[in-house]
């Protein structure tokens, strides 16, 4: 099969179409004809190698995958082929106590495509068929890729750990990322006043049209401006993924009790913090990795009811993945950068 890999780590133009062998499937897997994969920060990280976290050579990419099912195994019961699915970005063991308390970002064994095992840069990518879910009917194989990381992350964040209220304030920093674009939405779906932040006043335009009631630019002291925009107060919750570059701002842009949620760091993981201001003001600061899979489907319930939508910001052929990358690495895109597979 043809495929786009990482045969080494680097900069964009490592990215190289190669022939890859189809995967076989087991009992339990369906071989999944691949439509569309959207990018994720991740996808970076795995091209361009981290510290202590190796990947086998040669590598596909590629977490957020949709398609079509090719072939099933002799077990499998949920799905048949030329169903549209997408595939739950996680893979656990499913039989863990994590896993059976429905924890399965928990679990030991879990692991990610695209990072650990075999994504969706390629024509077939091999899943359990437990990870395999329906597209609702309003949505193209683009837009399917464009929801499932994002949009689980974001439910995590908000619903588990930071537990936002219909009433409460929070702020969305860089809404221009596929996970922001996710978090304005299903906060607004929730209730609550959202603020967010972006990086240019084109991000900022698109950011109030997805809902956000007020915006701001991120570059300098903008926990101000937070204030000022909160009567002085501060916001319940900071929905934190940039790190560095941000992350003392939006600890000053909490109120007294607030929470601070992170999911990532794409712009450094080093960051000073001042204790004596963190017990203080007794402020929680929590930390999120991706979701479980039960969120994926309340998700995808508000898809069907069209209270969300996907934020495909541009779609590149499979071939153009180096293109791709560097229009997310240069942080140009607003919502999710597709690669469509034909
Ligand atoms: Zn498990």
């Amino acid at each position: 099969m043809k495929a786009v890999i990482v045969p080494e780590h680097g900069g964009p133009e490592v990215l190289r179409a190669a022939e890859m062998p189809e995967p076989a499937i087991g009992n339990r897997d369906v071989l999944l004809r691949v439509r569309a994969v959207a990018l994720n920060h991740l996808d970076l990280w795995v091209r361009s190698g981290l510290p202590g976290r190796s990947v086998e050579f040669p590598h596909i990419p590629g977490s957020d995958i949709s398609g079509e099912i090719a072939k099933i195994g002799s077990e499998v019961t949920n799905v048949k082929v030329g169903d549209r699915v997408l595939l739950a970005p996680g893979v656990s063991c499913g039989q863990c106590e994590q896993c059976i308390a429905g924890h399965d970002n928990f679990c030991a064994d879990y692991v990610l495509f695209g990072r650990q095992i075999h994504g969706g840069y390629a024509e077939f990518v091999r899943s359990p068929a437990v990870n395999v879910i329906p597209i609702p009917a309003s949505l193209s194989f683009d837009q399917a890729a464009a929801v499932p990381l994002v949009f689980l992350t974001a439910w995590h964040m908000l619903f588990n750990r930071s537990k936002l209220q219909p009433a409460e304030t929070v702020l969305v920093i860089a809404a221009g990322s596929g996970v922001g674009s996710a978090a304005i939405q299903i906060a607004k779906v929730a209730g609550a006043r959202v603020l967010a932040t972006a990086g240019t006043e084109a991000k900022l335009g698109k950011a109030r049209a997805l809902g956000a009631d007020e915006t701001l630019l991120h570059g300098g002291e903008f926990a101000r401006e937070v204030k000022k925009l909160t009567g002085g107060r501060g916001v319940d919750v900071v929905f934190e993924h940039v790190g560095a570059a941000t992350w003392e701002q939006s600890i000053f842009s909490l109120k007294p009790g607030g929470r601070l949620v992170t999911c990532g760091a794409t712009t450094g993981f080093e960051s000073k913090i001042n204790i004596n201001y963190i017990f203080g003001r007794q402020l929680s600061i929590l930390g999120s990795f991706m979701g479980e899979k039960s969120e994926l489907f309340a998700a995808l319930e508000l898809f069907k009811r069209g209270l969300l939508k996907p934020v495909v910001d541009t779609v590149f052929p499979l071939e153009r993945a180096a293109d791709a990358h560097r229009r997310l690495e240069n942080r140009e895109q607003f919502g999710k950068v597709v690669l469509s597979v034909s």
